[in-house]
């Protein structure tokens, strides 16, 4: 019997945990927040009772069928499709950009092919032959007009830079759909945890074998009483930043309450950079099947992130990629520890690939223990 760490009680530290102490061994959660959940964490909030997701909406989507029976095995998934708002110009419209957005837009009443043909034709910039940045990229494909109103102040409020300053491969070719479909995801399967994803993973993590330590910060001295360390911690933070930070962008949340209903969707988009937020957030709206008189909004913040703050999204620019790869350098020679998850590996990873890439490492790893190799 193996005796395993797992820093960070989140969905990674959470099923690596629960794999390796169903397989037999002894596995300890240490986590310096005072809750399980990692960022996916969600709690009631304390004035209107409505489930908050308190690091940003996370709606769970994927086409990995375990996946999916994994966390259906641990929480009841209710339907939930993610329709998002945009508001610029003056105007609400439906994300992402569809036939009803362009309809809107434009003043048109067009048909999927008369649209596709109107934003091929008349609004693409074809003299972009080989897009390089994000603006071009965009420009090239839905034109100035709706880049300006949809992508533009969106994506400098988010990333803290031109869009021109951003690599074209941020956005897709074609960014629009020319169909009503209003839902954000493509998945297969789609939907809520009934009782939030914190209920979830407190399930996940409810095992005889498993000692959950909340409040608690790892340190690399600890490592040594462990047979081995699955780390979802920021991966720089594991060499004590010795070559230099991560660029990460955080969030600031700031929270107001209402009665009643605040602005009738989950999520708002704000297209302006007269607006200082991205997007407004109103919990209850993820939670459709309960009833709150009162309603409990976030309005959202994005800025670099400084020592200290949550990291929430990794930057991954040239600058960032470079350093990362020195970084990887270090960890491919640091025994007896694994890194995982978001922050251990430096990469925006869904809920559902977290999951996968966390049963997939756990495997991978028992398998190495039956075989008596290194992993
Ligand atoms: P985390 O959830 O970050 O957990 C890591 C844990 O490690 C944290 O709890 C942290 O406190 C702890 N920790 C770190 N260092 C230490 C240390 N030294 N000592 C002790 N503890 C430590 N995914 C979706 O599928 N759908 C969505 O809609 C979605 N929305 C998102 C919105 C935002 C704003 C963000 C940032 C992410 C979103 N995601 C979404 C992605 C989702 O949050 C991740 O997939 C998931 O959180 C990754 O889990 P993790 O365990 O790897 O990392």
């Amino acid at each position: 019997m193996g005796k395993y760490l797992m820093v960070g009680a989140g969905l990674s530290g959470a099923v690596i945990g629960r794999h390796l102490a169903e397989a037999g061994h002894e596995v300890t959660v240490v986590d310096s927040r005072s809750h399980v959940g990692g960022n996916c964490h969600t709690e009631r909030d304390p004035d209107t009772g409505v489930m908050v997701h308190v690091y940003g909406p996370h709606i769970f989507h994927t086409d990995d069928e375990e996946v999916w029976e994994y966390v259906n095995a641990y929480e009841r998934f209710l339907p939930y499709r993610n329709r998002v708002k945009a508001t610029t110009g003056g105007a609400v419209y439906s994300l992402p950009v569809n036939l009803h957005t362009i309809n809107q837009f434009f003043g048109k009443t067009l048909r999927p092919d008369e649209a596709r043909d109107f934003i091929v034709n008349e609004q693409a910039d074809t003299s972009i032959d080989d897009p390089q940045t994000f603006e071009e990229q965009a420009m090239r494909f839905v034109g100035r007009d709706l880049y300006e109103a949809f992508f533009k102040g969106y994506t400098m409020k988010q990333w803290g830079c031109h869009p021109s300053e951003l690599p074209a491969s941020i956005l897709k070719r074609l960014p629009v759909r020319f169909n009503y479909d209003d839902n954000y995801f493509f998945h297969r399967f789609q939907g809520m945890p009934e009782h939030g994803y914190t209920a979830m993973v407190e399930r996940i993590l409810d095992h005889p074998a498993i000692d959950v330590r909340l409040q608690t910060v790892f340190s690399r001295n600890q490592a040594g009483a462990y047979d081995h360390v699955f780390y979802s911690g920021p991966l720089d933070g594991w060499f004590d930043y010795e070559l230099g930070r991560l660029g990460y962008r955080t969030l600031d949340f700031e929270r107001f309450t209402c009665d009643g209903d605040y602005q009738g969707c989950a999520v708002m988009n704000y297209g302006e950079v007269g607006v200082p937020y991205t997007r407004i957030t109103e919990h209850k709206h993820f939670a459709p099947w309960e009833n709150h008189a009162g309603s409990v909004c976030y309005r959202e913040f994005s800025r670099a992130c400084d020592p200290g703050d949550i990291p929430y999204y990794p930057i991954r620019q040239v600058a960032e990629k470079a350093l990362l790869q020195d970084y990887v350098a270090l960890a491919e020679g640091a025994e007896g520890v694994s890194f995982v998850g978001r922050l251990g590996t430096y990469r925006y990873l869904d809920m559902d690939v977290t999951i996968r890439e966390a049963l997939d490492t756990a495997r991978g790893f028992l398998g190495h223990v039956q075989a008596g190799t290194r992993p």
